[in-house]
């Protein structure tokens, strides 16, 4: 991070990255600042880093775990567009034992394997600090799912339980064991890819995203893309039993669950579609005029929430 003045938060920073980066070109359709960049062709690509003390420890989780879960972390973006995975590319940079490069890939292609693609090609090179794994998703799709397309009336959803994941950090950084269940959240995050690619295909999903960064904060994106507030009904957010605990669920992030805004009346054929995936799909909120995220209690009180999800440059630990 050195050069990265301190006051630059993590989105100011992408901002700054993506204007020196990107300029429009005919071969994209949609280009940074969405879960993916959509090609013309039909090509969806995303990539994903996860770098030791920031990400994951290997007092957490094993090498293998830590490639599972970044794989998976990178297949979770083309679910959030609707996309079906065609590839993976890995880059992987390690301190001292190479066999933990070794382990960190048989991670990855378990993840890779678990949609039914393959590693096609990466790099590999000795770390003088924390190891490194970035892994590419190439995927594809006739049209995506984007950030953009909430629009107020809509109602707003998200798969599985939310919490688990930072369940666990929050443990293994007070120095105990973390549940089970929420372990497992975070060292084996789920495929949304079947979610995704059925909720595009029957026109369910208008807006879509991944949790990636906490609900609110994840909200926030999906609201400041599509000019909607997202209001949250706090009592309908549903917790993961290894967390227990709503502010984990609204404000913790990598449960890589999906997020996505419906059209109005869509309500039974999304728990119809649910039951069908084995899924639970929760109404967590609707979408309305304004910007921003506000969240609601059982009472109907309002609140306007923190700033919400994990942010690399603002410090202390994941
Ligand atoms: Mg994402």
């Amino acid at each position: 991070m050195d050069g990265i003045p301190p006051a630059l938060d993590e989105n100011e920073l992408v901002r700054r990255l993506v204007s020196i980066g990107w300029r429009g070109s005919r071969a994209v359709r949609l280009g940074p600042g969405d879960d993916a960049a959509f090609l013309r062709g039909g090509l969806v690509i995303s990539t994903d880093m996860a770098v030791e003390g920031v990400h994951f420890r290997f007092d957490w989780i094993s090498p293998e775990e830590a490639g599972f879960r970044a794989g998976a972390a990178a297949v979770s973006d083309l679910a959030a567009m609707g996309a079906v995975p065609e590839a993976l590319l890995v880059s992987l940079a390690v301190h001292g034992d190479p066999s933990v490069a070794v382990e960190l890939q048989r991670g990855v292609r378990a993840a890779g394997d678990r949609v039914g693609v393959a590693i096609i090609g990466g790099d590999v090179s000795r770390s003088p600090g924390p190891a490194v794994v970035d892994v590419v998703a190439v995927g594809r799709a006739r049209t995506v799912v984007t950030r953009g397309g909430g629009e107020v009336g809509q109602g707003v959803w998200v798969s599985g339980s939310l919490g688990g994941a930072a369940a666990a950090v929050t443990a293994w950084s007070a120095g105990t064991e973390p549940d089970p269940r929420a372990r497992k959240r975070f060292a084996a995050p789920p495929d949304r890819v079947p979610l995704g690619l059925a909720l595009s295909t029957a026109g369910l999903a208008c807006a879509m995203i991944d949790i990636s960064d906490g609900l609110v904060a994840d909200a926030r994106r999906v609201a400041g893309a599509s000019g909607v507030r997202i209001r949250v009904d706090t009592g309908a957010v549903p917790v993961d039993p290894g967390a227990g605990d709503l502010n984990l669920a609204l404000e913790g992030g990598e449960d890589y669950e999906l997020m996505f805004t419906a059209p109005p009346g869509a309500g039974s054929r999304i728990r119809a579609l649910g039951q069908e995936m084995a899924v639970v799909l929760t109404r967590i909120g609707r979408v309305e005029e304004g910007k921003g995220v506000v969240l609601e209690d059982d009472r109907g009180r309002h609140s306007a929430p923190g700033r919400g999800g994990y942010d690399h440059f603002a410090g202390g630990t994941p």
